[in-house]
C-alpha cells in the first residue's frame, strides 16, 4: 500500500480548480470515495478521454484511494449521456465500486452538487465533502495517484477547443506553452483569436501564450474577440456596477436557479445585486455571498438582463475573506435540496446555446502521444500552499521524473504543498523566484 507521503513526493494534487494537494485529501476518514467525471465546462472532455483510454489506471487510484481514507464504497460520477464511456468503465470496476449517473446540466461537477446527486448527501455551506464522509477527486487526479511511486506528475491532459483546426486532448509535458498546444491543434482558424483558459464558464482570459501548463490547467478554449464570453470575461468591476445599479430589476432570477441556493445554501445573489444601490463598499456582509461556487450560471445564463451577479458575490465573498468574517448559516435548508432542484436545473445544451458555443465541435479527442517540446518552465506555485524551493540550478541536467524542487520545511514537517519534478530530460536554463526553465 502506497503512502500520502510517497503522494506528496510524487507532486500529485488536484488536477483541477484549485489543486488541493492529493495527500491532504486523502489522510482523512471518509466512507466514499467519489470520483467527479461530471465534467460540465462546455468543449471540455479530457475527463471522458482518459477514462477511456486509462480505464484500469482510473479504476486502481479509486481502490487506492478507498484504502487510504478506510472508504467501503467507490462511485464515478459520470452523465448518464456518455454511455459509450459507461459501457468501457462498468466492467472494470470491482467490489464496492459504482457508477452514480448524472443528468446533463450545469454545474453538476461543482462538487457540492456532485455529492449531492451522487449520493444524496447536502454538504453543509463552508465545508468540505468530509463533513459528510466524503473524499472528492477528479478523474486525472485518480489516475495520478495510481501512478505513485513509479512515476511522479510530469504529464497534464488539457482539451484545447473552440476556433483550431483539429479540436483535441493532449498529453503534454507539465510547462509546456500554451502556445505549443494550440500549435499541435493545428493551430486557430481566425485572425483575431482570444484565449479562454480553464473553461468558458469558470476560467479566464489569456493573452500571453508563452505561459505555462500546470498541474491545474484543463482546456484552452480559443474564441472570437467578439464572442459572447469573451466579452463577458472583459467586464471589469465598474461596469458591474453600473449596469447592475441601473438594469436589475430583481426579478430573482439568478437566486431561483442558483445551484447552491437550490442545495438549501443561504446564497441568494439577487440580494448582492440590490446592495449595489446602496454603495457596496459600505456593505461588506451581504449575506452568504461567501457561499457562491463562482459557477457563472447567473451572470452568463439565468440573468434576462445579462447582468453580473456572480462578480458581485465574488467581490462581497473576497471582502468578507479578508475581514475574516464567516457567516454561520442560520438560513442553512438542506430539506430543500429535493424539493427544488429537479424542475430548476440547467440543461448544458441550453447553457451550450445561450452562451454561444453550440456552432462548435463538441468533441476533444486524446491524442495519446506525449508532445515533445524543446522547452518547458515549471512555476513554483501551481496550486493551493506554499511555493516550492528549487534544488537544482541553473546548468544543472535533469532527467524526467527528477525532482527539481521540494516543499519547504516548516517546524519540521513539509508545508501544505506538492513536490515538483522535470517535466523533460534537459538543462536547467533559469531558475527565478517564480519559475525553473528547463530546455533540452
Ligand atoms: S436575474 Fe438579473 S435582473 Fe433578476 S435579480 Fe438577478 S441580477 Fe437582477
Ligand atoms: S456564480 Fe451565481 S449561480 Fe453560481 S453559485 Fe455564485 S451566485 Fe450561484
Amino acid at each position: 500500500m502506497i503512502t500520502v507521503e510517497q503522494i506528496a513526493a510524487a507532486g500529485v494534487v488536484g488536477a483541477g480548480g484549485a489543486g488541493f494537494p492529493t495527500h491532504v485529501k486523502l489522510s482523512g476518514k471518509a466512507d466514499t470515495v467519489v470520483i467527479n467525471a461530471a465534467e460540465c465546462e462546455p468543449l471540455l472532455h479530457k475527463d471522458k478521454e482518459l477514462i477511456l483510454h486509462q480505464t484500469e489506471i482510473l479504476v486502481e487510484g479509486l481502490a487506492r484511494a478507498m484504502q487510504l481514507v478506510g472508504a467501503t464504497h467507490g462511485v464515478v460520477g459520470i452523465k448518464k449521456k456518455y454511455i459509450h464511456v459507461i459501457e468501457v468503465l462498468c466492467p472494470k470496476l470491482v467490489t464496492g465500486m459504482t457508477i452514480a449517473s448524472l443528468d446533463d446540466v450545469y454545474p453538476s461537477g461543482d462538487e457540492f452538487i456532485l455529492v449531492y446527486e451522487s449520493l444524496g448527501r447536502v454538504i453543509p455551506p463552508g465545508e468540505i465533502p468530509l463533513s459528510v464522509g466524503v473524499v472528492v477527486m477528479n478523474v486525472e487526479t485518480a489516475c495520478n495517484v495510481a501512478a505513485v511511486p513509479t512515476k511522479p506528475v510530469t504529464e497534464k491532459f488539457i482539451s484545447v477547443a473552440g476556433s483550431v483546426e483539429h479540436p483535441s486532448t493532449l498529453r503534454v509535458p507539465l510547462g509546456t506553452s500554451f502556445n505549443d498546444c494550440i500549435k499541435a491543434t493545428g493551430g486557430t482558424t481566425i485572425t483575431d483569436p482570444a484565449f479562454v483558459v480553464g473553461g468558458a464558464m469558470m476560467g479566464y482570459l489569456e493573452n500571453d501564450l508563452s505561459k505555462p501548463v500546470t498541474k491545474t490547467t484543463g482546456g484552452i478554449i480559443v474564441l472570437p474577440q467578439d464572442h459572447f464570453v469573451v466579452q463577458r470575461k472583459r467586464w471589469d468591476w465598474q461596469k458591474t456596477v453600473r449596469v447592475g445599479r441601473t438594469a436589475c430589476d430583481q426579478c430573482s432570477f439568478c437566486t431561483e436557479l442558483c445551484p447552491r441556493n437550490l442545495l438549501g445554501h443561504p446564497i441568494e445573489p439577487h440580494r448582492a445585486m440590490r446592495s449595489l444601490g446602496f454603495n457596496i463598499s459600505a456593505r461588506s456582509d451581504v449575506p452568504g455571498t461567501i457561499f457562491c461556487c463562482e459557477c457563472n450560471l447567473c451572470s452568463y445564463c439565468s440573468c434576462p438582463e445579462g447582468l453580473d451577479p456572480k462578480n458581485v458575490c465574488a467581490e462581497n465573498k473576497r471582502r468578507l475573506l479578508t475581514n475574516k468574517q464567516r457567516w454561520e448559516h442560520p438560513l442553512f435548508r438542506p430539506e430543500r435540496a429535493g424539493q427544488q432542484m429537479i424542475n430548476r436545473k440547467t440543461p448544458t445544451t441550453r447553457l451550450i446555446q445561450k452562451i454561444g458555443l453550440a456552432g462548435y465541435p463538441n468533441k476533444a479527442p486524446l491524442e495519446d502521444h506525449l508532445l515533445e517540446v524543446q522547452s518547458v518552465v515549471l512555476p513554483l506555485r501551481q496550486h493551493i500552499g506554499v511555493p516550492c524551493i528549487p534544488v537544482v540550478h541553473s546548468g544543472d541536467r535533469v532527467q524526467v521524473g527528477q525532482p527539481i524542487a521540494k516543499r519547504p520545511i516548516t517546524d519540521g514537517k513539509p508545508a501544505l504543498g506538492a513536490d515538483i519534478h522535470a517535466s523533460i530530460t534537459g538543462t536547467v536554463i533559469e531558475i527565478n523566484q517564480e519559475s525553473i526553465r528547463i530546455s533540452v
